[in-house]
């Protein structure tokens, strides 16, 4: 079992707080799709003896491509692997979701969308420098859903430094009152080489106290259970049957495979990942020589335990110490750190599997780091 990750490197404009990989260049799309085929063709053929299971396109914003090139790509993908498709994700920006290419993408096959909402709040929206209006977004929604979208999945993001707590809270009710099944909440971090990171180096922007960051998540975490949303990691949130299949098998360490300029693969204890350059990317692409521009690392037990840490710890079960051993050869219930972490309500077992308590996880990383390896 497999998951494929297609990164589309291309944004139609830069928002202030994202450190992701794109170009706002959109002109080198059709020769971007063609390598991305490229690199497919020549990567599928190593993994003939994995059956995938799920397509994932990120960006970037992959909607910028259009229905008709992400079928071409899909459908290279299709040809050169076997498949038994259980979830096709296409991240997508509002302003690409007019009725006519909801339409054309629930035919294609695509059949959840996570849809990078961010606010529904006009001077936020702003702010971030997004391109939708709060209306395009929600009509972007019911479009999706009335195409046949079951599983839509809507960005969001909180601890920012306009609007407040009163703004959150409006988020919440408005996102909750949607035809959506999935909910990514995400605090705002100031990345160095963003537009909001070199504000708050400059003096030019105030980040919210931390206080208010974690009224903010209480409100999350309590808003989005009375509406029937599962807390099942740190920053996703599921209705029933609404668990991203995708990412659900990246933390439990299924092999996959990433296309595109940046996107890293994993299997077999090796990690390889592409250049972050579109320039790189493309320029390989157009001489047959992919490996060129990859670099790799082998994990290490230690590596493999920590990662495993890392990503179980962010989730609602948590990891369980049998598997750890088998997996790493690494104990975690022998860990000098442990009694103190239970003892102050850091971490609990439940049911044989140690986990970070939900009002816990805002801290869940210097609390992984306490039982690493
Ligand atoms: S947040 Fe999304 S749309 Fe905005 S620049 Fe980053 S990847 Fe592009």
């Amino acid at each position: 079992m497999a998951g494929l990750y297609v990164h589309v490197p291309f944004c139609a404009q830069a928002c202030s707080y994202c450190d992701f990989h794109f170009t706002t260049k959109l002109g080198d799309r059709e020769r971007m799709v063609d390598a991305l085929i490229a690199e497919l063709k020549g990567a599928l053929p190593a993994w003939r003896d994995e059956t995938f299971k799920t397509l994932y396109f990120g960006g970037g914003t992959p909607s910028v491509l259009g229905a008709e090139a992400i079928l071409r790509i899909a459908n290279a993908a299709f040809e050169g692997a076997q498949w038994a498709l259980e979830e096709w994700t296409l991240e997508a920006n509002p302003e690409d979701l007019g009725d006519a290419e909801v339409g054309r993408l629930r035919e294609i096959g695509v059949d959840r969308l996570s849809i990078g909402v961010q606010s529904f709040d006009a001077d936020v929206l702003t702010w971030m420098r997004r391109i939708h209006s709060v209306d395009r977004a929600e009509s972007a929604i019911l479009s999706a859903a009335a195409a046949g979208f079951e599983h839509l999945s809507l960005d969001l993001m909180y601890g920012l430094p306009t609007g407040g707590a009163d703004r959150w809270s409006q988020d919440l009710t408005r996102a909750c009152a949607l035809p959506v099944d999935h909910l990514s909440c995400y605090i705002l971090t100031a990345e160095p080489r963003t537009l909001y990171g070199r504000q708050l180096a400059a003096g030019q922007a105030v980040a919210p106290p931390d206080d208010t960051v974690v009224q903010e998540y209480d409100a999350l975490c309590s808003r989005t259970a009375g509406a029937g949303f599962a807390h099942y990691e740190v920053s996703n949130f599921a209705r029933a049957g609404g668990r991203s299949r995708h990412n659900s098998a990246y933390w439990n360490g299924t092999p996959y495979l990433g296309i595109g300029p940046g996107a890293h693969s994993f299997r077999n204890d090796t990690r390889w990942w592409n250049a972050r350059s579109n320039a790189a990317y493309l320029k390989r692409a157009e001489s047959g020589d992919f490996e060129a521009q990859r670099q790799s690392e082998k994990l290490s037990a230690v590596d493999r335990y920590n990662e495993a840490l890392i990503t179980g710890l962010r989730r609602i079960e948590g990891v369980s110490p049998a598997d750890l051993l088998q997996q790493t050869g690494i104990g975690i219930e022998s860990h000098a750190n442990l009694p103190n972490l239970i003892k102050t309500g850091a971490c609990e077992w439940v049911e044989g599997r140690l986990r970070i308590p939900e009002k816990r996880w805002p801290m869940g990383d210097a609390i992984t780091m306490e039982l690493m390896g």
